[in-house]
């Protein structure tokens, strides 16, 4: 199954505004003239989404700006009214946001989002027709006392409930194990596409064997350039979610071309 692989930077509470400017210059600047066999998505802050929506889509974009898409870092559950501080769906239509981060574990774990918030609000990103990056992982704990695969199976089989075929086709998981993230430790090529072997088989399960092996499954937790090309071989990882090393254009754009030929 040929599927694009989609590399997408998740800035967390990094780059403002201005900061944004300044990361697009540059990194359109070395994209010029390259096509990657590969989707690339940036997920800023809430306050740069209007920058970049600015950036990439004023009339003069280049064919390479105009390719990248924008995702959101989360999104409410609800459609409006007295939520303070939350931004809907809606709102996040109007900066031509394509893709939407839900269930970070960042999200989970300092928020308390449930699995039952986290379905809340897949659903609600596809009535505004919004793609969800639906996260999911296991801490180190979890990994350690044997429960990896039943917390990955609790958390998608919660997470998509009552998601259509239809709907699940616009979907992307990306498997970030918490102890992972941010911590410099990458999971080793095995460790990954184990899981994501795993993640691949529970959908199958969910939604049959042909919508499993068009899904497309990141991998997230310190990736960097030195490691993209080896994850980005394993059979089924088909991208990856890339917080730390994504903040800078230079390391991310070496992902994007390390990833999207790899070795193998
Ligand atoms: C993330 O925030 O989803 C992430 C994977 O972060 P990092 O690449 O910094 O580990």
């Amino acid at each position: 199954m040929n599927r694009k692989p989609i590399f997408a930077a998740n800035w967390k509470m990094n780059l403002g505004p201005s900061a944004t400017e300044d990361f697009l210059k540059s990194f359109l600047s070395k994209t010029q003239g390259q096509a990657f066999p590969a989707e690339i998505v940036i997920a800023p802050p809430f306050v740069s989404l209007a920058k970049l929506a600015d950036i990439l889509h004023s009339p003069g974009a280049s064919k390479e700006a105009q390719a990248i898409q924008i995702a959101a870092q989360n999104c409410s559950q609800f459609d409006s009214g007295a939520y303070t501080g939350e931004v809907s769906v809606l709102m996040l239509r109007e900066f031509f946001v394509h893709y939407v981060i839900i269930g970070h574990s960042e999200r989970r774990a300092i928020y308390g989002e449930t699995d039952a918030i986290i379905n809340a609000k897949i659903h609600k990103a596809r009535e505004a027709n919004l793609k969800p990056i639906f996260c999911i992982g296991e801490t180190l704990a979890q990994r350690e006392a044997g429960q990896l695969e039943t917390v990955l199976r609790t958390q998608i089989t919660e997470g998509l409930k009552g998601v259509s075929d239809k709907d699940m086709a616009e979907i992307v998981i990306a498997y970030e194990p918490v102890w992972a993230i941010g911590t410099g430790v990458t999971a080793t090529s095995q460790q990954a596409q184990d899981a994501h072997a795993f993640v691949r088989s529970v959908v199958a399960g969910l939604y049959g064997a042909d919508s499993a092996a068009k899904l497309r499954i990141q991998y997230g937790g310190s990736v960097k350039p030195g490691n993209a090309a080896e994850l980005m071989a394993c059979p089924d990882i088909d991208g990856a979610l890339i917080g730390g090393a994504a903040l800078e254009p230079q390391s991310f754009l070496e992902i994007i071309r390390n990833g999207s030929n790899p070795v193998s």
